[in-house]
């Protein structure tokens, strides 16, 4: 295989320049980190999961609309997306009271929310992504008014739409962290799309009857059975093959 530009490492991701101009790979890898990076481990298999749920969920989103940046999976770690200009702005959705909101404003978690609520926090690891207004965002030239208002009508949509596609197979999509980018179409107009991905990375789900935790707080909160829980996602979404795990890794390792 030609040897490919690496653009960035994340913390759960490493992105490659992509073989046709203006597109990047995105490779899933199995690390995991909590507590911007205070903690560090493995889960493995999660990469191969979350490159498979978040393809899964953005094609789901694609057919109802919503512009992203995934263009095809193009194999068990990676996805070939559009490159784009990340809006340094984590828009998180609420619909029950969990993690940071919970603790900062003394609601016992599981609260069931009177409305979703839509937060904006500055995406900065120095800083810690500290959660900040509108206001912030406009008057520091991170977003447009225009922007703004563009990734919140698609935010809700998206939020309306996951809600009952989660519900539909026995999770309560309790909150989740989106990322929007900035894409420029042939005709030169700039518009912006749904980026990063969609995983229980960045999502709290819940097992709707028994409220059992099936993300990353398995991992954050030491409770174990993290890479159980990823599996149980993504084989209620049903894309997890008959074979479960042992069928995914044998495709993940003949391609690499
Ligand atoms: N989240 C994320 N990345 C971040 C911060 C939050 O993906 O840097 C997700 C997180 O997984 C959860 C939601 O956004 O689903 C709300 O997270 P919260 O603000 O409660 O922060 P946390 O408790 O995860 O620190």
């Amino acid at each position: 295989m030609a040897k490919r530009t690496k653009l960035y490492e994340g913390k759960a991701k490493v992105l490659f320049q992509g073989s046709e101009p203006g597109t990047v790979v995105q490779y899933f890898k199995d690390d995991a980190t909590a507590f911007n990076a205070k903690k560090k481990g493995t889960i493995n298999g999660k990469g191969v999961l979350n490159n498979i749920i978040s393809e899964f969920i953005m094609l789901r989103l694609q057919e109802m609309g919503i512009p992203t940046h995934f263009i095809k999976r193009m194999n068990m770690r990676e996805q070939l997306c559009h490159q784009v200009d990340i809006i340094p702005v984590e828009v998180i959705v609420r619909n029950v009271a969990a993690g940071s909101m919970a603790k900062r404003l003394g609601i016992p978690e599981g609260t069931n929310l009177p409305r979703s609520i839509v937060e904006f926090c500055y995406k900065s690891d120095e800083l810690d992504d500290p959660l900040i207004s509108e206001e912030h965002a406009v008057a520091f030239g991170w977003a447009s008014p225009q922007e703004i208002d563009d990734f919140m009508a698609m935010t809700l949509r998206i939020n309306d739409y996951l809600s009952g596609l989660f519900m539909g197979i026995g999770i309560r999509l309790v909150d989740f962290k989106l990322e929007f980018g900035r894409i420029e179409d042939e005709n030169g107009d700039v518009r912006v799309v749904l980026a990063d991905e969609i995983s229980p990375d960045n999502c709290r789900l819940w097992d709707a009857k028994t409220n059992e935790k099936m993300d990353k707080d398995r991992f954050r909160r030491d409770m174990g059975g993290v890479e159980e829980a990823y599996q149980e996602v993504a084989r209620r979404l049903g894309i997890l093959p008959e074979g479960g795990m042992a069928e995914l890794e044998e495709s993940d390792s003949e391609e690499s």
